[in-house]
């Protein structure tokens, strides 16, 4: 039992530290109140290799694994959560489904684009009508000849819209229900700018604000019959699937914002000065930190274990959806408490820490909200 870090993880974590602090902090909170997706800094991303991390180097990877992306994620969200969830959704949502289930002549077109960060892909599975019942999607695609003709549209697509999105993979209803009355469900990719596919404007969100959310529109959108992705009928279990690993992701994103607060917390808690002594000699503030620091590192043990369960080919739904439950959890306990350490100064955008107070709600609601992973947990016990 080992939980030190491999000299290349250590090495690719203290890197993406170090770009977060030198590179990122600096400029994002413009980019945030501006609610700009800050292309030259997803460039130079793309630039480290981030977006290829997970991927083998025959499609342009950097031949790493997925517990790289998530020390990245975590590294990144320690100081940004907009810059760790384009990184995110471009890697785990946009090129994975391609990666995991595309055909040798799909990846050789798509992925080695999306691996650079030169280009962003997009996972279209919630609608308006809802997110939590995926399975109840109302888009269709029918085969007209050779094409798939799409009609229909999405909720809250992450890097649907941006300058440099190429594709987004939707779910859409392309047959019939079989026997035991499921809906044949498919996954097909459009390339932006497709007519037909129409992408709205970016939504005014509570957080997130630099990253790009939109929702989408299919009315009568034509892409060719070689546009599926995997089986016809497993779009949805391919989405759940991809869905599981995301967790994972979204569970590291969450321990970096929650240890950001920590970070932040500590720092201030050493500058600022109440009743002639700083606030950190008070026992009060101390342990709301110490609690803050407890919730991050058990937080970030939970990640650990179900990325280790993942990368060792073992099942790991359950560990997947207990990391990203308590990590979420985390991030929004500790962000509660790093803008009370701050007082005032704590509900102002000029702080770090108003930032992450507005990015951590997201995280019990975004690949499963803490209601559906306490179902998948109570699932996999046998209930
Ligand atoms: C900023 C942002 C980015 C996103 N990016 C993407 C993306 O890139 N791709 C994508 O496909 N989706 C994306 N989403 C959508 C996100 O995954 C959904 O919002 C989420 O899954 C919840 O779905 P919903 O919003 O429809 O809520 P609903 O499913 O309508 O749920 C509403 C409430 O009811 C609860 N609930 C629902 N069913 C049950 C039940 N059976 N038992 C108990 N409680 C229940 C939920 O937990 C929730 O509290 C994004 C959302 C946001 C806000």
């Amino acid at each position: 039992m080992d939980l030190t870090l491999s000299g290349e993880h250590e090495t690719l974590r203290a890197t993406v530290e170090d770009f977060a602090r030198k590179e990122v902090a600096p400029v994002i909170g413009e980019f945030y109140e501006r609610g700009e997706f800050p292309y030259e800094i997803v460039a130079k991303m793309g630039a480290m290799g981030l977006f290829g991390l997970p991927f083998d180097e025959e499609h342009g990877g950097m031949g790493g694994d997925y517990f790289a992306l998530c020390l990245a994620l975590e590294e990144l969200a320690r100081v940004d959560s907009s810059v760790a969830i384009t990184l995110e959704a471009g890697v785990s949502l946009g090129a994975m489904p391609i990666y995991r289930f595309g055909s040798e002549e799909q990846k050789r077109e798509w992925l080695p684009a999306l691996v650079a960060g030169e280009r962003l892909g997009a996972f279209g599975l919630t609608e308006p009508g809802g997110g939590s019942d995926a399975g109840a999607t109302r888009t269709t695609a029918r085969l007209d000849g050779d094409e798939w003709v799409i009609n229909g549209s999405k909720a809250f697509i992450t890097n649907s819209g941006t300058d440099i999105t190429s594709v987004v993979t939707v779910t859409a209803i392309t047959g019939g229900t079989d026997a035991a009355g499921r809906r044949e469900i498919s996954a097909i990719m459009v390339p932006a700018g497709t007519p037909g596919f129409r992408v709205s404007q970016k939504y005014s969100k509570v957080g997130w604000s630099a990253s790009d959310t939109r929702e989408l529109f299919f009315d009568d959108c034509r892409v060719p019959a070689g546009n599926l992705l995997g089986q016809r009928g497993r779009g949805y279990a391919q989405f759940l699937s991809i869905l599981d690993e995301g967790r994972i992701a979204i569970a590291a994103l969450s321990v970096g914002l929650a240890q950001g607060c920590v970070d932040e917390s500590v720092r201030y808690a050493h500058e600022r000065e109440a009743f002639g002594r700083p606030i950190g000699s008070y026992q009060a503030i101390q342990f709301k930190i110490a609690d803050m620091e407890a919730r991050a590192h058990t937080a970030r043990l939970a990640y650990y274990a179900a990325a280790a369960k993942m990368l060792a080919g073992e099942p790991f739904k359950k560990e997947a959806a207990i990391a990203k439950l308590v990590a979420s959890n985390a991030a929004m306990d500790n962000a509660r408490d790093a803008t009370q350490v701050f007082g005032g100064y704590g509900f102002m955008n000029e702080y770090p820490v108003g930032r992450f107070y507005r990015d951590a709600k997201i995280l019990e609601i975004g690949e499963g909200t803490s209601e559906v992973q306490r179902m998948l947990i109570a699932r996999q016990l046998g209930l």
